[in-house]
């Protein structure tokens, strides 16, 4: 084998720098020495690749150093111990980060197309961590999964499109989330190849086929406004045409049925600038000699994107009236949107290398790695290693979503994220004191899900009380670890307090008002079967969130006697309610304007050509002209199921829409409603009181608790009619 043939080589480092990067590449040579990779060739060229791409982006001399030295206790017999007492603590951190488990049992592939993929979740929870510490090794992995892919095609099959896989869902995103366009696009080229040959191909082809016609007109174009630009007094350095690559390509064809022609930013128009005020000046200058498509129009230089993209876009009817895709940057903001986190190394090496790496730490971390930070609280609010790696992916790998504030501050919340998320990011004082939300102005229920660029507003009240139910929906860890910290801080007695509230009106159904008037024998075996010493421990459990209110009924209350004595149960056989018109089945229809629901009596109504229209008895719309009205009365089907009506009384804050959140929250549980109505007074409350008909108390409890979640809503409560 030809030693020379591999070399590291850079005309950046000079002096110690130069000599650390000497000392690990021979370091590196010796470890390998004798090894070889899947193609035959070396593999000192592996880590060299690596060193090269992570020199390539301007990187300081600890950063190529551990490049080269990436493998070496993976692959080879240097240990931890040999790294730090040759290379110091720093350049162990990042190859300890670097260094994937092989001892351990790999996690077996999820169904392929099917759920998202396991990655070595281990593997992945060493990186992150050791991120948090230095948030260069994050670089160094991309660089690493960048040469692997390059090479990916001397791997036999299934491991390729594993690779490939892992690659799109977890490196392509990280990639994006450091701001490093060229290299998610790169890496999102490279899997897409090989985790899909065939549409790789098939797409290759029909994007040439579409690009050679547009090579023409992309020519034109660019001289065009160069001339346009030139002509309004605006330097433009560079003016280039490109296209789409081809992983992006195929993610927005799905939304146009495969039709590569209804695609008018397959091709987009790269216009550089000496300066801000250059962009806008631009702008103004294409929009003058183009029609702009006006909801195309995104300023991210005033409102950067989460991952701290900057860039004017904007969609014009270009020449000939074919529409195209322009994006306006200076060079800075060019380089940051294709290097991402790298150009911060690369702008200022000096604090890069002391600043950024730490991600604890600084001050001077671009503010759109904020979540490099996060990630260190996410460990320490996670119980395990596991759910710190679900957590993580949860915050890095999702679809993010950006909203604003109504001030316009820009907050990056993952993809589903609701209200009660936002107010969390906002601050834990606002979440734990929301108390409704505005979205675009309009109230809207908390577990409402947000969608880009929303403005939310959250309203809060002035104590803090969160709601329990919002564990349910809340999706960031953010969120639900400040929601279970809060319950589970609060005082034993606030916890009494919230439990009874949440037990005591359910207990009405059985006839109870407090839980002190149950039976002795029920709340002995209660206290038996929890274990506890007092009545109040139980009641704390369900405050605490620990014990659900249907939980302790269940075991106050076993099915056989769960139906109370003397409460109004209905046998009937449809949920639609079937009636018999004068005991035959004539065709009928129900009167919106009082929706008769069983057992109110009934009145029909023969109207022409439509059958019988069924009112209720004493409704006022009924006609008067008595030769038309006909008995009707409800049909009770043999197999009787049985309900329960029931009436709840709900206090609330008054706002609009909250009728209809109402309604379509007990429509979901697919129950029927009657007999809505509301009063309001004077200080904005209002008592909303209807009638529901439900299988069994413990699915009334279960309807009251899911209408406590209802924005707005402060207390329900069941009361027998
Ligand atoms: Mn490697």
């Amino acid at each position: 084998m030809n030693k020379a043939s591999v070399q590291f080589e850079s005309d950046r480092f000079t002096g110690t720098d130069l000599a650390l990067i000497e000392r690990a590449y021979a370091r590196a040579e010796a470890a390998h020495a004798g090894q070889t990779r899947k193609s035959g060739e070396p593999y000192l060229i592996h880590p060299v690749a690596v060193a090269q791409t992570v020199d390539g982006w301007g990187l300081d001399a600890e950063a190529v150093a551990a490049a080269l030295l990436h493998d070496v206790v993976e692959d080879t017999k240097v240990t931890n111990e040999d790294i730090a007492a040759e290379f110091g603590p720093a350049i162990t951190t990042l190859v300890q980060g670097l260094t994937k488990l092989t001892g351990i049992e790999r996690i077996p592939q999820a169904d392929e197309g099917s759920g998202r993929l396991d990655v070595t979740n281990e593997n992945l929870r060493r990186l992150l961590l050791a991120s948090t510490k230095d948030v260069r090794v994050l670089l160094i992995k991309l660089a690493d999964r960048r040469h692997n892919l390059q090479t990916l095609s001397s791997l036999p099959l299934e491991k390729r499109r594993r690779i490939a896989r892992e690659s799109l869902e977890v490196y392509a995103p990280l990639a994006d989330r450091l701001g490093m366009g060229s290299l998610k696009a790169e890496i999102e080229d490279l899997s897409f190849r090989f985790w899909m040959p065939e549409e790789y191909s098939n797409l290759e082809r029909q994007v040439r086929a579409s690009m050679a016609k547009s090579d023409r007109y992309l020519v034109k174009l660019r001289y065009e406004l160069a001339q346009v630009l030139e002509g309004g007094g605006v330097q433009a350095k560079l003016v280039e045409g490109r296209h789409k690559h081809l992983y992006s390509i195929h993610k927005k064809l799905a939304k146009v049925d495969g039709d590569i022609e209804k695609l008018y930013d397959l091709i987009a128009v790269r216009v550089i600038v000496p300066n801000e005020a250059a962009c806008y000046q631009a702008l103004g200058l294409i929009h003058h000699r183009f029609k702009p498509l006006i909801y195309r129009i995104k300023d991210y230089i005033a409102v950067p994107k989460p991952n701290g993209y900057r860039s004017l876009h904007t969609t014009v009817f270009a020449l000939d009236g074919r529409i195209t895709e322009i994006q306006i940057r200076t060079h800075e903001m060019h380089a940051e949107a294709e290097m991402g986190l790298a150009a911060h190394f690369y702008y200022d090496s000096q604090k890069g290398s002391e600043n950024y790496k730490a991600g604890g730490t600084t001050a001077t971390m671009p503010q759109s790695l904020e979540w490099v930070r996060r990630l260190n609280e996410l460990r320490a609010d996670s119980d395990s290693g596991q759910e710190f790696v679900d957590n993580a992916k949860l915050e890095l790998f999702n679809d993010r979503i950006f909203v604003y504030s109504p001030k316009g501050d820009l907050y990056d919340l993952p993809e589903g994220a609701t209200p009660v998320d936002f107010a969390f990011a906002v601050h834990s004082l606002v979440g734990l004191r929301t108390l409704g939300a505005r979205v675009n102005g309009k109230l809207v229920p908390l577990d409402t899900q947000l969608e880009n660029r929303d403005v939310v507003d959250i309203l809060t009240k002035r104590e803090p009380s969160p709601n329990r139910d919002w564990l349910t929906f809340a999706k960031t860890t953010h969120a639900r670890n400040r929601i279970r910290a809060w319950f589970r801080a609060a005082s034993r007695e606030a916890n009494v307090y919230s439990g009874r509230t949440l037990l005591e009106p359910q207990l009405r159904p059985w006839g109870y008002r407090r839980i002190e008037e149950l039976p002795k024998t029920l709340i002995a075996s209660l206290l038996d079967s929890y274990s506890a010493r007092e009545i109040d421990d139980i009641i704390a459990f369900i405050g605490e969130g620990s014990v659900s209110v249907s939980q302790v009924l269940r075991r106050l209350f076993p099915a056989e006697s769960a139906r109370p004595v003397g409460h109004p149960v209905v046998s009937r056989p449809l949920a639609t309610g079937r009636v018999l018109v004068q005991k035959t089945e004539l065709p009928y229809s129900l009167a919106p304007c009082c929706s008769p629901v069983y057992p109110q009596a009934l009145t029909g109504y023969i109207t022409r050509g439509k059958g019988v229209t069924v009112h209720r008895r004493n409704c006022r719309n009924l006609p008067s002209d008595a030769d038309r009205l006909v008995v009707c009365t409800w049909e009770l089907d043999s197999t009787e199921t049985e309900r329960l009506v029931c009436v709840l009384e709900l206090s609330c804050i008054n706002r609009v829409g909250l009728l209809r959140d109402l309604t379509s929250r007990v429509a979901k549980s697919g129950y029927n409603i009657a007999n809505i109505s509301s009063r309001d007074d004077d200080e904005g409350e209002s008592l909303v009181r209807f009638t529901v008909e439900i299988p069994d108390l413990y699915e009334l409890g279960t309807l009251m608790h899911d209408l406590e979640g209802v924005a707005g809503v402060q207390l329900v409560a069941h009361i027998n009619p």
